[in-house]
């Protein structure tokens, strides 16, 4: 892999987790409870990304397909003034996409490479460096319900990160997905702090980390099976300004 850049989280101990912050060419997986600030660590790279090199950014715009209809462009001003980029010129360089359904989200993540490539040829535009999927995972498990579901369920996440990795590595781009844990104990996996999606997943997400919540705004990452990073934990801050130590 060349040229790999990496997108800095805003938190100095959860980029240090890291080395640096996410990878280019690479899916990372955020996965956590309700509340463990996935959205949050996905609306502060939508800025970061934008940031200029200097500043240890790529100058570049993002793609975000919102399937929970949770993405907030009052938080996306509030980060930019907390990084001290233009609010209006941030919201412009992310691109939202709401997605309705599994088939939709999966259209979504094609038409991604296609903007993509439009934003390559024209002068003006900057470049798309992050692809986020928030949330990856929920409505899959809102339509294939119960065992007899979750073999094609499986297949279209496998096909999904497989169209997710392949804009990665035409874009020289990062893609962040997140997914909630298994809230119900007797699920099919029978561990509650275990993401959705079983192994499937675990194979193709490059980076995996765990969230949960700590004492008051704090929150812990845990850097999970990653193939070149000792695993650790980081704690991060969750602010006005976005993510913090
Ligand atoms: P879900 O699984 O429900 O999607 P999530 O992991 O995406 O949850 P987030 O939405 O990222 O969770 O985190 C929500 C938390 O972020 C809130 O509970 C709050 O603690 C914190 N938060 C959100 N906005 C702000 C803000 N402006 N200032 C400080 N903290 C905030
Ligand atoms: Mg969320």
């Amino acid at each position: 892999r060349k040229n790999v850049s990496k997108i800095p989280t805003g938190g100095e101990e959860f980029d240090e987790l890291l080395d640096g912050g996410i990878e280019t060419q690479t899916i990372t997986e955020l996965y956590g409870e309700y509340g463990s600030g996935k959205t949050q660590i996905a609306h502060q790279l939508a800025v970061n990304v934008q940031l200029p090199e200097e500043e240890g950014g790529l100058d570049s715009s993002a793609i975000y397909i919102d399937t929970e209809n949770s993405f907030r462009p009052e938080r996306i001003k509030q980060m930019a003034e907390g990084v001290g980029i233009d609010e209006e010129e941030a919201l412009d360089n992310i691109f939202v996409a709401r997605a309705y359904n599994s088939n939709h989200q999966m259209l979504l993540v094609e038409k991604a490479q296609e903007l993509a490539k439009e934003q390559e040829e024209e002068e003006e535009g900057k470049q798309v460096k992050l692809l986020v999927i928030d949330s990856l995972t929920s409505h899959f498990r809102a339509e294939y319900v119960g065992r007899g579901a979750l073999a094609e369920r499986q297949q279209k996440l496998n096909k999904h990160l497989h169209e997710a990795i392949k804009f990665t590595n035409l874009f020289n781009a990062a893609a962040l997905v997140t997914n909630q844990v298994q809230s119900n104990p007797d699920a099919f996996f029978g561990d509650p702090t275990r993401p959705i999606g079983g192994n499937i997943l675990g194979h193709m997400a490059t980076f995996r980390l765990y969230l949960r919540k700590s004492k008051g705004e704090k929150r812990i990452a845990r850097l999970v099976d990653s193939p070149c990073l000792p695993e650790g934990e980081g704690v991060f801050t969750i602010n006005k300004e976005g993510i913090r130590d």
